[in-house]
């Protein structure tokens, strides 16, 4: 995870070792060498911009200190700031006052919805939770039969549509299994919806459709980490089409460069909330930003 732009930065600071006070240009030349490594690593030019900027200004303002050098205070104040870029405090689920609380997932086909759907169903059990997982996703062909075997591995039930029942209506099965849910004291429904493989009118319509019938106390955008900046793009058109209150990276654990975990919440606003690290039900976590930026920086 992260290791290109973890090189990187490793590199810039190494030349400011020994050095006993930043002069101007050492601050110029240090923030152009991340300014480079950031824009490799695919973050959005606007988050650079800022970012940059925000270092500069600190680095200069920064007192002598006896407790840290100049290389320690510039390594200081970059780990800040991206602790900041990546959206500062951990963010977790809001429960209902009133369970069940609903939580629905929208993004792309292929982005990992389904994948993630098992693995905080998973997650939410572990923590006393008894989630209700829901197949609202009709449009893939696999993905009811997908979201079946990942709640028997998870060990949690699945609300899905009975197979030739003509039940083909995603919007009425995410509305029936609310009432199913209160019927049956599930007191968290997971509700995956169906992607496309790129923007789509009638995906959009579909999810926004699903979002006005269940009213859901969590949206989570989920989005594949390894797109970088394009992640950006369709987080802006699903936050314009849908809505949502959180992001969900998935497959971190492919991503070396960091472009769209560092951009993502500086650009639309909304926290990353789940980091989904490899196909296994267990590489799942909440997103921790002051963790991330010390693994960027480790
Ligand atoms: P959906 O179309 O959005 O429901 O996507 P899926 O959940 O079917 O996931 C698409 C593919 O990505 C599958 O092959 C998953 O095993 C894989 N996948 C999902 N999450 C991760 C992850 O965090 N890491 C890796 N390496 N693969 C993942």
């Amino acid at each position: 995870m992260f290791e290109t732009l973890s090189d990187r930065l490793t590199t810039v600071f190494s030349s400011l070792r020994g050095k006993g006070r930043l002069s101007e240009e050492d601050i110029n030349t240090t923030a152009r060498e991340i300014r480079v490594a950031l824009l490799e690593a695919d973050v959005a030019l606007p988050v650079v911009r800022e970012f940059i900027a925000r270092v500069k200004e600190r680095a200069r303002g920064a007192e002598v200190s006896k407790a840290l050098n100049p290389a320690q205070q510039v390594i200081k104040i970059v780990h800040e700031e991206l602790i900041e870029v990546l959206g500062g405090e951990t963010r977790t689920i809001r429960f209902a006052k009133t369970p069940p609380t609903v939580i629905m997932l929208a993004g792309l086909q292929g982005a990992g919805k389904t994948t993630l759907a098992g693995k905080l169903a998973k997650w939410l059990a572990d923590q006393r939770n008894t989630p209700l997982l829901v197949a609202a996703d009709l449009q893939r062909p696999n993905a009811v039969t997908q979201l079946q075997v990942l709640g028997e591995r998870a060990n949690v039930a699945v609300y899905a549509p009975e197979p030739g029942n003509g039940v083909g209506d995603p919007v009425e099965v995410a509305r029936s299994s609310i009432d199913y849910a209160r019927r049956n004291n599930y007191n968290v429904v997971i509700i995956d919806t169906a992607g496309r493989l790129g923007i789509d009118e009638e995906m959009m319509q579909q999810a926004a459709d699903i979002r006005d019938a269940v009213s859901p106390d969590e949206i989570l955008f989920v989005v594949d980490a390894m797109i970088g900046q394009d992640a950006v793009t369709t987080a802006q058109a699903f936050l314009e089409g849908v809505g949502y209150d959180a992001v969900a990276l998935t497959k971190l654990d492919g991503d070396a460069r960091g472009g769209a975990a560092l951009s993502i919440r500086h650009l639309t606003g909304r926290p990353i909330m789940f980091a989904s690290t490899g196909e296994k039900l267990e590489d799942f976590d909440l997103f921790h930003p002051d963790r991330m930026a010390s693994r960027i920086l480790d």
